[in-house]
């Protein structure tokens, strides 16, 4: 399951959507985002972070609440979690559990820890909002756009940029909450690039990368994407479909992007 690696940081990519999980080992404590999302998937990154934990103190940051991505809330209870106030205060907590109760249905799957909704110890509410973890910084923005309850997380000195499900390089922008909000979030993430020394980038699904020129490509992509969607030209589809492999199944959300981008834009 590892998809990348240094002496800072694991990420664990899973069969599904190529999602991704980063155990961050700080001096004083451990971070990880997002474990998912097979029973036995999160119980590989459940034994690592035993493994190299002794006595740090565990926290767990969830990107956003798309039922995939808090699918492994419960099987860390001795930790803290960092999220957004929307994220705590998300009025459809309910629908996001039976979500992840209908996968484990679909699928047969057991797991060995129940699944909940994360209650939040440390509530992100504003951009720039620090945390600081030992000799490390952990800094927050907010990220709506995707979903209301985004965040994106800088942890310096080591450079790592965790960008939840935005600047993927298998997914074009998935606009769920708000088009407007998602061209403001990519607005924010230029600023986070020049802002901060950023070395390594991990999007919630697709490749880790330490290269600053494919990080920069894709925050051009994304925001050339959204700049042209109200006007809904015909070959972006084509351009969709040669730089994205699993087009095919996410076109219909490229229609619907057109659809929202329109309507806000008006
Ligand atoms: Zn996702």
């Amino acid at each position: 399951m590892i998809q990348y690696e240094n002496e800072t940081i694991r990420v664990f990519q899973s069969a599904l959507y190529m999602t991704t999980s980063a155990v961050i080992e700080l001096e004083e404590a451990i971070i990880i985002t997002d474990p998912n999302w097979l029973p036995e998937e999160v119980e590989e990154i459940k034994e690592y972070v035993n493994q190299i934990k002794k006595d740090k103190q565990l926290y767990i940051i969830y990107t956003h609440s798309d039922f995939d991505h808090i699918i492994g809330s419960g099987a860390f209870p001795e930790s803290k979690v960092i999220a957004s106030r929307n994220l705590s205060e998300n009025k459809h907590k309910e629908n996001a559990m039976k979500q992840v109760d209908t996968f484990d249905q679909k699928y047969y799957l057991q797991r060995n820890y129940k699944p909940t909704y994360p209650r939040v110890d440390y509530i992100v509410s504003e951009d720039g909002q620090e945390l600081v973890l030992g000799t490390s910084t952990v800094t927050f923005y907010l990220a709506p756009g995707h979903t209301d309850d985004g965040l994106f997380t800088v942890i310096e000195p080591a450079g790592i940029f965790l960008s939840g499900d935005y600047l993927s390089d298998v997914e074009f922008p998935f606009i769920f909450d708000s088009y407007l909000e998602y061209v403001k979030t990519m607005e924010k993430a230029k600023d986070i690039f020049s802002n901060h020394n950023i070395f390594v980038h991990v999007p919630g699904h697709g490749h880790t990368t330490e290269n600053i020129v494919e990080m920069q490509n894709r925050l051009h992509f994304s925001q050339e994407y959204l700049e042209q969607l109200p006007n809904a030209q015909e070959n972006i589809e084509e351009i969709l479909l040669k730089r994205y492999t699993y087009f095919e199944g996410m076109k219909h959300i490229h229609e619907d992007n057109k659809k929202l981008a329109m309507k806000e834009k008006i």
